[in-house]
C-alpha cells in the first residue's frame, strides 16, 4: 500500500522531457524541508492505494510516460520500488524525481532518475547523499536549483569535484522569484559549463501556485 497525494495528467515542466504529456503520481511525505518548497501540501495528505489500483488509474490516461514524484517518493522506499518495477514490466517509460537524500541504488535500471543535489540556500545541503552519484546512469539527470551566487559557486565546485558533466545530464534551474534567469544563464556562459538551463515550464503555463499541473 502506498500513500498517494495525487495522480494527474499534465505536461512535463522540467528535465529533458519538458513539454511532453505525462502522468504524474505524487506520493505523500517528504523527509526534507527546503526553503523554496512549492509542494508542502504533499507532506501529509494522501490516500492509501495498492500498486494495482495506482496502475489502473494511470492506464486511464492512455499515456506511456509516467513520473513518480513527491514530496520525496523514496520515503516509501519498498513500495515505491515495487510500483516502478511493475510500471516498467508493463512497458511504461518511468521517471522518478527525487531530492537526493535517500539511496537510489535499488531503483530498477529501466527507470530514468532525475535527482537533486540541494544547494546551500535550500537549507538542506547537509542532507545530500553524495554516494548516490555512483549510481547515476549516463541518461539520468542531476538537477541543481540555484537561488544565489553562493549557490552557483557551490554548484560549480561540486560539478568539478565529482566530474559530473561527464557522468550524466546536468540541469540548472533558478529558485523561482529569487534569482533572475538571465543572471544564471550569464554565469553558465561565462564559465562555459556543459549543463542544460531550464525554466519550470508549468509555472508559466499556469499560475505559479496552481496545484496538480
Ligand atoms: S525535497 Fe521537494 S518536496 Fe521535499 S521539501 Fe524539498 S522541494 Fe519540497
Amino acid at each position: 500500500m502506498l500513500k498517494v497525494n495525487e495522480i494527474y495528467f499534465s505536461v512535463q515542466g522540467e528535465s529533458t522531457y519538458a513539454g511532453l504529456p505525462c502522468v504524474f503520481v505524487r506520493l505523500t511525505f517528504c523527509n526534507l524541508r527546503c526553503t523554496y518548497c512549492d509542494t508542502e501540501y504533499a507532506f501529509y495528505d494522501g490516500k492509501d492505494l495498492t500498486i494495482p489500483e495506482i496502475v489502473e488509474e494511470i492506464r486511464k490516461y492512455d499515456c506511456k510516460l509516467v513520473e513518480i514524484t513527491g514530496g520525496e517518493p523514496l520515503v516509501q522506499m519498498e513500495e515505491c520500488l515495487g510500483l516502478m518495477k511493475q510500471l516498467c514490466d508493463e512497458d511504461f517509460e518511468v521517471l522518478i524525481e527525487t531530492g537526493g537524500s535517500l539511496s537510489i541504488k535499488d531503483i530498477d535500471q529501466r527507470v530514468k532518475i532525475i535527482m537533486d543535489l540541494k544547494c546551500p540556500s535550500s537549507g538542506m545541503e547537509k542532507k545530500n547523499l553524495y554516494e548516490n552519484i555512483n549510481f547515476l546512469k549516463p541518461l539520468d539527470e542531476l538537477k541543481f536549483v540555484i537561488g544565489s551566487r553562493e549557490d552557483y559557486d557551490w554548484t560549480f565546485d561540486v560539478l568539478k569535484r565529482y566530474d559530473l558533466e561527464n557522468k550524466c545530464k546536468i540541469l540548472f534551474s533558478v529558485v523561482f522569484g529569487k534569482l533572475e534567469p538571465v543572471q544564471l544563464v550569464n554565469w553558465i556562459l561565462e564559465d562555459k559549463l556543459n549543463v542544460r538551463f531550464q525554466l519550470q515550464m508549468h509555472k508559466f503555463i499556469w499560475h505559479h501556485e496552481t496545484k496538480g499541473v
